[in-house]
């Protein structure tokens, strides 16, 4: 079947009639692959069976497509010419890709020198106004809260109703994926707290059941494990470097109605889950990606989490190549060997 994007795919659920003119890039769909080599690292011989959903696939490399193509289908619909959003990158290059479908301007308000290479070139070339400002994610979401309220420009980030609606088709996706229910646990990064909202949403509108969330947030950036905003947020992982999440009270309500938990893990740990997804299971994310797994790891090291016979889905939120620099400066240097088939073999037989 011809995929059509997520809102022809789950119209029924979503908020938009038959006459709506739907700007895609037939996002979603993205494959839940089995871990096996994962799960036996993380849990021997327990029987869990870990998934992963890897959101990097999406048309522009992360999860925000999803909502992006209901934040732009909707404010085309009430005529909008000008989008805008804060972004640690994500959000701006997917504002950036379905505004030039859409042929609408686009401003992006970036933390400056904390946007990863992959990102920062994405929304130059989709042609958005990159706006670098001296300050951190929380600083710009203030701004452009701010400036809609003066200025005819619709706001795109997730305080926008319609970037959850379609967010929360991950959580449709992975029901039909696993035959027609919810996972035991559903584990992923907090940031902005948009997502763990929307998956939440998503679970209880589908009815095939609910599973338990795992938040995870980056040690120097973790406002709702500490239960206070963080003035200067720090991590290695740029995509959830979040003081002050706008989805804050939602996120903490989705977490108690499910029975979950929200942890943080340090950048160490982060990297290592990172490399571990790369080396086990051949799949490369950005560091904050990688963030769901070293907290299930944590939990299942600290016995809060029991993964026997349990079904595990770990979203993987964004593509490895958004953050090229951090990959390469953690990654051992290439061996140059002169052109020839001697040294090749020498370099083969003396590595063994
Ligand atoms: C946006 C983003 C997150 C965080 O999602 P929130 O909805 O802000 O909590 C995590 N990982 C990646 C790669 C992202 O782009």
């Amino acid at each position: 079947m011809k995929w059509p994007g997520i809102i022809a795919a789950y119209r029924p659920y979503l908020p938009f009639d038959d006459q709506t003119q739907i700007i895609t890039l037939n996002e979603g769909n993205t494959p839940l692959i089995r871990a096996n080599r994962l799960a036996e690292h993380l849990a021997p011989r327990t029987g869990l069976k870990l998934y992963l959903k890897y959101e990097g696939l999406n048309p522009t490399g992360s999860f925000k497509d999803r909502g992006m193509t209901a934040a732009i289908t909707q404010a085309v619909q009430e005529g909008a010419k000008s989008v805008i959003c804060a972004s640690t990158g994500n959000t701006a290059a997917s504002a950036a890709a379905y505004a030039a479908r859409a042929g609408l301007r686009c401003l992006v308000l970036v933390p400056e020198g904390k946007i990863a290479l992959g990102k920062l070139a994405a929304c130059l070339t989709y042609g958005a106004e990159v706006i670098s400002i001296q300050g951190s994610f929380d600083d710009g979401l203030a701004m452009v809260r701010e400036i809609v309220q003066r200025q005819p420009v619709a706001l795109v980030n997730s305080i926008n109703p319609w970037r959850l609606e379609g967010q929360k088709t991950g959580a449709f996706e992975i029901c039909d994926q696993l035959g027609g229910r919810a996972p035991d646990w559903h584990c992923l990064p907090v940031g902005n707290a948009g997502n763990i909202t929307a998956y939440w949403m998503g679970y209880k509108q589908y009815g095939k059941g609910l599973p338990r969330l795992l938040g995870g947030q980056a040690m120097g950036a973790a406002p709702i494990v500490r239960g206070e905003v963080v003035q200067q947020p720090e991590t290695v992982a740029t995509a959830i470097r979040i003081g002050n999440p706008a989805r804050w009270r939602e996120a903490v309500q989705a977490l108690d109605e499910s029975g979950g938990i929200i942890t943080a893990v340090s950048d160490d740990d982060i990297l290592a889950a990172w490399k571990l997804l790369a080396r086990l299971e051949g799949v490369f994310v950005e560091p904050a990606s990688a963030t769901g797994i070293a907290a299930l790891k944590q939990q299942i090291d600290q016995g809060e989490i029991d993964p026997t016979d349990k079904t595990i889905v770990c979203v993987l939120t964004g593509h490895g190549l958004k953050d090229p620099e951090t990959a390469v400066s953690h990654a051992t240097t290439p061996v140059t060997l002169p052109a020839n088939t001697d040294s090749l073999e020498q370099y083969l037989t003396t590595h063994p």
